[in-house]
């Protein structure tokens, strides 16, 4: 199917939103881009890099004519912009986001809208850990995943044209509960992080002259580099996913203190069982991965 929207507002021209604009561009995309943020240098730097034609640091103001909005910004700043959108936008507008959790831009929506049928959120599975207007590219997008999370009252249109510019941007789309995509990601994403930046905070705390760090290698590096994306962004996806962070965390810690018991009891065949279980399932998953890629060439 053709992409029908012509103009697009980016609010947050960041990683995720300047990668999303570069890939349609990518793909011939002609129509006009707007990106809204509160950096006005950044803003100039956006148009300067060609991912937006021209910007402006308020979404009301440039709303009103858009056929699309997406939002890329951080989670805890959604509910104030579909807020200034609800005012300003057009009924046929599409509004969409890449947030990285799905409830909580509904739950927003549902508070500032009572038209939902125009409402298609998504969730790119794509990224890196480095964020700002510089942070964009055009291929981030390439053979990644995109979520799709349609309310029930979505309307098919709305959900194909956002499916349509996603696929633009070189990702494959898929559909998922919001609910279930919450869950599936806390387990997968959210507790990854959540686990890296307290590492990396354990061995600061450790280590406030850096003596140890000093030795790190590879190894560590592998295990922390998620330790080295956004804190602001980290920070509102455990708020915005809180029940459903706590929950892997709970169970993370249960498997922590499981595996603190065996060392202390230097239970070695518990210790040994479980790092086995744990490799049997990385090498099953990382051969699965691999399989996949395989048949999809
Ligand atoms: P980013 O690189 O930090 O970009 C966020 C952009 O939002 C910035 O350009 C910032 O510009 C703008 N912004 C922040 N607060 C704003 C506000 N109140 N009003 C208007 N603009 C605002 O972050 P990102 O990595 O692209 O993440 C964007 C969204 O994508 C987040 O919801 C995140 O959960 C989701 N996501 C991220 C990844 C990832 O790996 N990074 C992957 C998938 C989904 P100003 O400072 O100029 O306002």
């Amino acid at each position: 199917m053709p992409i029908v929207s012509q103009r697009i507002v980016i609010a947050g021209i960041g990683l995720i939103g300047g990668s999303f604009a570069l890939a349609l561009r990518r793909a011939g995309f002609d129509g006009q881009i707007t990106g809204v943020g509160r950096d006005e240098k950044a803003l100039r730097r956006a148009v300067e890099r060609g991912i937006c034609n021209d910007y402006s640091r308020s979404i009301a103001e440039v709303a009103g004519d858009a056929d699309l909005v997406m939002h890329a910004v951080p989670m805890g700043a959604m509910d104030d912009l579909l807020a200034q959108l609800a005012g300003s936008v057009a009924e046929h507008t599409v509004i969409t986001d890449a947030g990285s959790v799905k409830q909580s831009f509904i739950d927003a929506a549902g508070r500032h809208f009572t038209n939902l049928q125009h409402i298609v959120p998504a969730h790119p599975i794509a990224g890196t850990e480095h964020s700002g207007v510089e942070a964009g590219f055009d291929s981030l997008f390439d053979n990644r995943r995109v979520i799709v999370t349609p309310l029930a009252t979505s309307s098919a249109a709305a959900v194909t044209e956002v499916a349509e510019l996603w696929r633009a941007t070189g990702a494959s789309v898929e559909q998922m509960a919001p609910r279930r995509h919450d869950d599936v990601f806390a387990a997968i994403s959210h507790l990854p992080h959540v686990a890296a930046f307290s590492l990396v905070e354990t061995l600061h705390r450790i280590d406030q002259e850096e003596e140890v760090l000093r030795f790190a290698a590879g190894g560590f590096s592998d295990f922390t580099r998620i330790a080295s994306s956004d804190p602001v962004m980290w920070r509102d996806i455990c708020l915005h996913n809180r029940s459903a962070v706590l929950d892997v965390l709970g169970q993370y810690r249960a498997c922590l203190d499981e595996l603190h018991q065996a060392i202390d009891n230097a239970d070695s065949a518990s210790i040994e069982q479980m790092f086995s279980r744990a490799k049997s399932a990385r090498d099953a998953y990382l051969q699965a991965a691999s399989d996949s890629i395989q048949e999809s060439k």
